[in-house]
């Protein structure tokens, strides 16, 4: 892209958000966008749209995603009619900078390259305050080794992420909140020497011990699972469309079938993959044969999808709110951390939709937003996007109520083996969950099944 654009074939629109979906005649015909600047909403016509705006970790709130990533384009795309497909699969990673209170506004994703040499544990007994240099090592739990002697720290994310929480639960998690554990490199600094252990992740305690002001060589990391990667996102088929013709997603926003095997798979390879290697000669079939369409309600489609752009942006501002955004914001990855995070129960998942229905209410009622909307307004612009996120939650929170399985990223507490590894059924969920909107009431869901020919899924076993 950068190549065209060097050459001057291409035209981008740096400070511009998309802010809505045009379809006309069922065909996705070009997009509304908002001037983060002046604040200005233009219409701009397509052959055909293409997304590739990202993922939804911050839906949590706190994720390791950058803090303007947001769910909007897709979302608004989804209120157009795309089908939104597997939304409740949500990767949280294990090995992360911990939460320490309110006045975080982002976490910080340590490499997962660190468990190949660093060693993940806890005190033995729940309570147990003292600092970890005082903790002999009989009194350490190495719990990953322990409770996997095959793979140790070296099991797949969701299994590091669950069992941390298991042992915070329990009370003996570490730190000022008890919400981390301990990552030592005491017997890799032994074993390899402070030269080699520098060599592989120097930039790493060095990125630790700026945030933290701890010293990695000395003490160990404590880490937390954080929000990272969202499995779900519009449906596509393999030519990367979505139901909408027209409208073509990548990436991480889309669920693709990469990405929701993204447990052991690369989500950078599917990016690739997906802007190199097929929508190039995806996206030239469906021009072939649709770049002399006429859509007969384009003109009225575009005018007033622009006009309530416009109205909703200045509904914002006529909101005679208390509470910024941000409180909002907070509130929804609390519920999303708590109920839709790393174990999800059909209870927490009722009041999870509850509390979500109530936040959107509220937020509609009392959010403020100060400024003016034909100006930069960061207030603005995040408004907008919460109000997306909390709407997604819910959607999040009704798919995993659905799916009475646990597998990969989703993980059911009614649904689990004696040794507390998830527990599929195959016969009922092997398939994708599609959502489909339906303005008045609660969504459609629709099962795409999926069919095994080589090999048949079975339970996970890392014992
Ligand atoms: C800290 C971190 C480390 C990672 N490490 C790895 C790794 O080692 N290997 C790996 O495979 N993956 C890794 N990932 C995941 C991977 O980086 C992402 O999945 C990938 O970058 C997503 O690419 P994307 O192009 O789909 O979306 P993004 O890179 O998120 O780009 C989306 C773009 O769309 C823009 N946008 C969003 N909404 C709108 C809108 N409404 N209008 C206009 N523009 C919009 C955004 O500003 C952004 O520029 C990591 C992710 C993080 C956060």
């Amino acid at each position: 892209m950068m190549k065209q654009y060097g050459k001057g074939a291409l035209h981008i629109h740096t400070r511009k958000e998309m802010v809505d979906l045009v379809v006309a005649d069922g065909h996705a015909r070009g997009i509304v966008a908002r001037d983060l600047i002046s604040g200005e909403i233009t219409s701009h016509e397509a052959d055909v749209v293409v997304l590739a705006t990202g993922g939804y970790s911050n839906v949590y709130y706190l994720s390791t995603n950058a803090m303007t990533s947001n769910c909007s384009a897709i979302w608004r795309a989804y209120r157009k009619g795309a089908w939104l497909a597997n939304p409740s699969f949500a990767q949280i990673h294990p090995t992360c900078v911990p939460r320490t209170g309110r006045h975080q506004s982002k976490l910080t994703l340590m490499s997962e390259s660190l468990r190949n040499d660093g060693r993940v544990w806890v005190p033995d007994q729940a309570g147990d305050k003292r600092p970890p240099e005082q903790i002999p090592e009989a009194e350490r739990d190495y719990y990953l080794e322990r409770i996997y002697p095959s793979f140790g720290n070296l099991v797949p994310r969701d299994v590091a992420s669950r069992n941390a929480k298991a042992q915070c639960d329990a009370g003996k998690g570490v730190g000022g909140n008890g919400q981390a554990v301990y990552l030592d490199f005491r017997e890799a600094l032994e074993r390899l020497g402070h030269q080699v252990v520098e060599e592989k992740y120097g930039n790493i305690f060095d990125m630790y011990r700026q945030i933290t002001d701890e010293n990695p060589y000395e003490t160990p990391m404590k880490i937390y699972p954080a929000a990272h990667y969202t499995m779900g996102g519009l449906w596509v088929d393999y030519d990367l469309m979505s139901n909408i013709p027209g409208l073509f997603v990548l990436g991480e926003a889309n669920f693709s079938d990469h990405g929701a095997n993204r447990l052991g798979a690369s989500a950078l390879m599917q990016g690739l993959a997906d802007g190199y290697f097929i929508a190039p000669y995806t996206i030239q079939n469906y021009l072939v044969e649709h770049h002399h369409d006429q859509f007969s309600s384009a003109q009225t489609s575009f005018r007033d999808d622009t006009q309530a752009a416009e109205h909703r942006y200045q509904s914002f501002i006529s909101n005679r709110g208390e509470n910024l955004s941000e409180q909002f914001h907070h509130q929804l990855g609390s519920v999303m951390w708590n109920h839709v995070g790393m174990e999800r129960s059909a209870p927490g998942l009722r009041q999870a939709i509850a509390d979500l229905q109530q936040l959107a209410t509220d937020f509609q009622g009392q959010v403020r937003v100060p400024g003016r909307t034909n100006d930069l307004n960061e207030q603005l612009e995040k408004a907008a996007r919460i109000e997306d996120f909390i709407a997604l939650g819910e959607l999040m929170a009704r798919d995993a109520l659905n799916r009475e399985e646990s597998c990969g990223a989703h993980f059911r507490v009614e649904y689990q083996t004696e040794e507390h590894e998830a527990r599929r059924n195959d016969e009922q969920f092997a398939c994708v969950s599609v959502w489909q909107n339906q303005e008045a009431t609660v969504p459609l869901n629709l099962q795409e099944p999926l069919v095994f020919r080589a090999v048949t899924p079975q339970t996970r076993s890392y014992t």
